[in-house]
């Protein structure tokens, strides 16, 4: 039987590279996204290319979306074993300016879509005795001015990664989360746009600060992800992979 995974936020960015990775191991991916008409492009991209893939619409934040999305895929794919949370956003400001209708945005996509989607996918881990679960979290979850609310948001998965590996271990599911340091996606794009700056000087500015001298790609991380997901990690749980170009402190 062929694995399935469910890859949020899989329309465009790390996510649809971490769902083309693991279409190319030969595994079932079901592409969630909120962005719906993205998401159907992306997965006819990988079916184009050979893939088992299939689009279904979701919002992470939204328990009712969660559940019917896991159905769909439960009906389309079978049970699904791999689970990678990487559906999240960014309202940044500092604390002064930053609204509570932001905080609330920020932590319910990343913090509170990553419980509610592990939450409904569990359950079929457990009964096959065999399950992934890889979370974004990112370098941001060590502090960063301006973004309060992202750095609150990817801190807490960082410790839900460590406990859910605590109460999923005996079932012989493995929870992982890896942060990335700056990569280039539409995500990154928005944030030099605010800083009034062209994509390519924010880029640079960003490579400066890194010790490998360049930003980040969608591959870098999913690579990382492929990994965790895989046989090969099977000794490795609670663990938060830097994918940053160098230490992060
Ligand atoms: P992106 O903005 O390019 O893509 C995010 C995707 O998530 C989009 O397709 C969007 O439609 C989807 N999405 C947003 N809200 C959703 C919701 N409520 N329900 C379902 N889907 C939703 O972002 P990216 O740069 O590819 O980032 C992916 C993940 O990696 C995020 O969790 C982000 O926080 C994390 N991350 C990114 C960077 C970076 O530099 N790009 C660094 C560290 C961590």
């Amino acid at each position: 039987m062929n694995r399935v995974a469910i890859v949020t936020g899989s329309a465009r960015g790390i996510g649809a590279a971490v769902a083309g990775r693991l279409v190319g191991d030969g595994i079932d991916v079901a592409v969630l996204d909120r962005d719906v008409a993205a998401a159907q492009s992306t997965a006819a991209g990988l079916v184009r290319a050979g893939g088992r893939a299939r689009a279904i619409g979701v919002d992470v934040s939204d328990a009712d979306s969660v559940g019917a999305a896991v159905d769909e895929v439960v009906d389309r794919f079978g049970p699904p074993s791999i689970l990678v949370n990487n559906a999240g956003i960014t309202r940044d400001n500092m604390v002064f300016s930053l609204s509570p209708a932001d905080w609330d945005l920020v932590i319910n996509v990343n913090l509170r879509g990553t419980f509610l989607m592990t939450h409904a996918v569990a359950e079929h881990m457990a009964k096959l005795g065999w399950g992934r679960v890889v979370n974004l979290s990112s370098i941001a979850a060590v502090g960063n001015a301006g973004q309060a609310n992202y750095s609150a948001a990817k801190a807490g998965i960082e410790g839900l990664t460590k406990t859910l590996a605590l109460e999923l271990g005996p079932l012989n599911v493995t929870v992982n989360a890896v942060a990335p340091g700056y990569v280039a996606t539409e995500m990154t794009a928005a944030l030099a746009a605010q800083a009034g700056r062209t994509v390519e000087e924010h880029q640079a500015q960003a490579a400066a600060t890194i010790p490998l001298r360049r930003v980040g790609r969608p591959q870098d991380v999913a690579d990382v992800v492929a990994f965790l997901a895989s046989d090969h990690a099977s000794f490795v749980s609670g663990q938060i992979i830097h994918v940053a170009g160098g230490p992060v402190c």
